[in-house]
C-alpha cells in the first residue's frame, strides 16, 4: 500500500506531498496534495518540514536498554545521591547477585571528588557493585566486587589506589573492561529485549537508522540479538552493527552472518579504541591536562598494534572506525587508518568523536580522505572543558564548521546512553554550543546534514535515503516547519511521522 504525506514544507518555502510506494518515493509533487491511487494510506503534515530519514551515526543500543533495567545514576548531584539509588536496587537484588549501574559524573559534584569503595561498601556489604560514569570509561567497585574478582593484588595505571596503597574502588579502561568481562553475560533473549526497548524510543525521535557499536565482552549475545530480531520481519528501524576488534574471527564463521548483510540489519564494520574520555582525563593528549599537569591520558595501543588492528579489520572486508578524543589519539587513529585508506577511502573508515582536533589534524584527515563521526551534544555537556585543556587548546575542540567547511565528511550521533539519543537535540547543540568556540556554530543547514547525508553517506546507505524521487522512501516528518527557526527553540521540535522503507513506522497520531 502506498503512502502520501500531504502538507510538508519542502524547503525554500514550498509546500509539497510525497508519494510513496514500493519502498521509494514515487512522486514529490509541488501542491499540497496529490491525487494518490485508492487505498493510499494520506499523514497530514501540518506544515511541518519534511527530510530524509535522521540516522544516529554512533549509539549503544544495549548499553541504553540495558540501562533501563539498572541502577541509572543520570543526574545524580552527589555521594548520597548514588548511595539513594543503590539502595533502592540492592533491595530487589538477589542475594549476593551482582548490581551495577551507569551514568554519575562526579565533575558534578561538589569539590568533584571521585566517589571510592567506603562511599557504597556499607549500603552493599553482601552484594558485589560495578558503577560506570556515565562515559563508560571508569567505574567504581565496591569492595565485595574488588574481592570476588580477586582485584587486591593487580599493578597497572588502570587501578587507583589511596593512602597506604589500598585500591579505592576506582578503575579505569582496560581494568574496567576486565572487571565487567567477568559478570556474567546478558542472555540474547536479555539483549533482544533491550534493543527492542530502545527502539521505540529511537524511532519516536525521528531516527530511521542507528549505527550500533556492540560490546567488548557481550558481542556474541549482541550479535544473536541482532540475528533474531532479523526474523521478524515488522522491525521498526535501519541497523549498522560495528563490532570489537575480537569478533572478527567469530563472525567470520558464524551461521550468524547470513542474516547480517540485509538492506535493514548489516554488519557494517570494525570499532576500536585508541584512548579513553576527556571526562575521566584518559583521552590522549599530546601536551598534558591543564588542570592535571602530569597526566597526559593513556592510549590503548602502541601506534603498531593499532596499525595491526586496523589492517586486520580492513583486511577481512570491514569498514572500520576507532574511537579517538584526544589529539595524541586522533592522530594515531589517522596513521593507523591511513596504512589501509588508499587514496579515496573507498572503505568509509572513519575516526569516532575525533573530538580535539586542531587544523594541522584536520588537513591530515581531509587529505586521507578520512570521515568523522561527531556528538554535538558534548559541545554543551562538557562545561568542564575549558579547565581540563585550558583556554587556548579548547578553541579545538569539536570543531563543527572548520571541519565541515574543509572537507571532512562528519555525521552527527548521540553515543547514547551518554547522551539523550534524540537527534534535534544534537542539532540544537551543534547550532547553540555551550560556552566555548561558539564560531563553530553551525547554520541549521549544517546541523541538519550531520544526521542526513553525511551520515548515510558514513553508513553507505545513500541509495535508501535522500528526499528524491525514485531514492528509497527512509523520511522523518516533524511536527513543526523549521525554516528559519530560532536556533534555541530546536531542541522542542518533535517528530510527527517516520517511514522506514516506506513503511509507517511511527506517527504521533498512531495511524
Ligand atoms: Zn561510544
Amino acid at each position: 500500500m502506498g503512502v502520501l504525506l500531504e502538507n510538508c514544507s519542502l524547503g525554500d518555502g514550498k509546500v509539497g506531498s510525497v508519494y510513496v510506494d514500493r519502498g521509494l518515493i514515487e512522486r514529490i509533487s509541488d501542491g499540497p496534495s496529490y491525487e494518490a491511487p485508492a487505498g493510499t494510506l494520506k499523514v497530514d503534515g501540518r506544515g511541518g518540514s519534511l527530510f530524509q530519514g535522521f540516522t544516529d551515526s554512533h549509539c549503544h543500543p544495549f548499553e541504553m536498554g540495558w540501562l533501563r533495567r539498572n541502577v541509572d545514576l543520570r543526574g545524580v548531584a552527589n555521594v548520597t545521591g548514588i548511595r539513594l539509588r543503590l539502595q533502592t536496587a540492592i533491595q530487589r537484588a538477589a542475594p549476593g547477585g551482582w548490581v551495577v549501574g551507569r551514568g554519575w559524573d562526579h565533575e558534578t559534584f561538589p569539590g568533584k571528588r571521585l566517589p571510592s569503595r567506603e562511599d557504597i561498601d556499607d549500603v552493599s556489604p553482601e552484594n558485589p557493585v560495578a558503577l560506570a560514569r556515565v562515559c563508560g570509561h571508569i567505574s567504581l567497585l565496591n569492595s565485595r566486587a574488588v574481592r570476588d574478582l580477586g582485584l587486591e593484588g593487580r599493578q597497572g595505571p588502570g587501578y587507583d589506589r589511596g593512602p597506604g596503597g589500598r585500591l579505592t574502588g576506582i578503575v579505569r579502561e582496560a581494568a574496567q573492561d576486565d572487571a565487567f568481562g567477568r559478570m556474567p553475560a546478558r542472555s540474547a533473549q536479555e539483549c533482544l529485549d533491550d534493543l527492542t526497548s530502545v527502539e521505540l524510543e529511537a524511532v519516536r525521535g525521528g531516527l530511521t537508522t542507528l549505527h550500533c557499536i556492540l560490546s567488548e565482552d557481550g558481542f556474541r549475545e549482541e550479535l544473536q540479538a541482532f540475528a533474531m530480531l532479523a526474523d521478524q520481519e515488522d522491525h521498526l528501524l535501519r541497523y549498522r552493527v560495528y563490532i570489537p576488534a575480537q569478533a572478527v574471527d567469530y563472525l567470520a564463521e558464524s551461521p550468524l552472518r547470513a542474516k547480517l548483510t540485509g538492506g535493514k540489519i548489516r554488519v557494517n564494520g570494525v570499532k576500536l579504541f585508541a584512548d579513553g574520555s576527556l571526562g575521566a582525563s584518559t583521552a590522549a593528549l599530546r601536551e598534558p591536562y591543564a588542570d592535571d599537569p602530569k597526566n597526559t591520558g593513556i592510549l590503548r595501543h602502541s601506534d603498531e598494534e593499532l596499525g595491526e588492528l586496523v589492517e586486520k579489520a580492513h583486511a577481512a572486508g570491514h569498514q572500520v572506525i576507532v574511537h579517538a578524543i584526544g589529539d595524541r589519539a586522533v592522530e594515531q587513529a589517522i596513521g593507523a587508518l591511513s596504512r589501509v585508506s588508499g587514496g579515496g577511502n573507498g572503505r568509509r573508515h572513519r575516526v569516532e568523536h575525533a573530538s580535539l582536533l586542531p587544523r594541522d589534524l584536520r588537513s591530515k584527515m581531509r587529505r586521507h580522505g578520512l570521515r568523522a563521526t561527531v556528538q554535538p551534544c558534548f559541545i554543551t555537556s562538557d562545561s568542564w572543558a575549558a579547565a581540563r585543556l585550558g583556554e587556548e587548546r579548547v578553541n579545538d575542540l569539536y570543531p563543527l564548521k572548520s571541519m565541515l567547511e574543509e572537507g571532512i565528511v562528519a555525521s552527527g550521533s548521540s553515543d547514547a546512553p551518554v547522551e539523550t539519543i534524540a537527534p534535534v537535540v544534537g542539532m540544537w547543540a551543534a547550532m547553540t554550543r555551550g560556552a566555548f568556540a561558539l564560531g563553530e556554530r553551525l547554520p541549521q543547514r549544517q546541523a541538519l546534514e550531520l544526521y542526513t547525508r553525511n551520515a548515510a553517506s558514513n553508513g553507505f546507505d545513500e541509495e535508501s535515503a535522500g528526499l528524491e524521487e525514485g531514492r528509497g522512501a527512509d523520511l522523518t516528518l516533524l511536527d513543526s516547519c523549521v525554516e528559519g527557526m530560532h536556533p534555541a527553540l530546536f531542541r522542542k521540535v518533535g517528530a510527527a511521522a517516520v517511514l522506514v522503507g516506506g513503511k509507517v513506522a511511527y506517527t504521533f497520531e498512531g495511524g
